[in-house]
């Protein structure tokens, strides 16, 4: 829901009804989008708890194939912007070295 609740979910409309309601990080927005100049380590750790609760959640399977169809920001189902920017869901400007070497 964190992931899902970003302003994009507005733009970006899920077409598959409400597994949102579903989904494990409900409350937890703070660790599924950077805050501001976030540092490498805390993002990795940040990015390590946030992958905790995808491991667990119900609708991990929708949430990934939405966060790559709609070329979303953030963590989404176990996956970061810069691990879908590499696999070719590309975002306009990535965070991570990786998906900036991808550029
Ligand atoms: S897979 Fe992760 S980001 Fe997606 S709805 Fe579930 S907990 Fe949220």
């Amino acid at each position: 829901m964190a992931a899902v609740q970003s302003l994009s979910i507005l733009t970006n409309p899920a077409p598959e009804g409400n597994w949102m309601d579903e989904a494990k990080c409900k409350g937890h927005t703070n660790l599924f989008f950077p805050p501001r100049a976030e540092r490498p380590q805390a993002r990795a750790r940040r990015e390590a708890r946030a992958r905790r609760l995808c491991v667990a959640c119900p609708v991990f399977d929708t949430c990934r194939d939405h966060a790559r169809a709609h070329h979303e920001y953030g963590f989404w189902a176990g996956e970061s912007e810069e691990d879908r920017h590499v696999a070719g869901f590309t975002v306009s400007a990535p965070i991570g070295v990786r998906a900036r070497a991808h550029a």
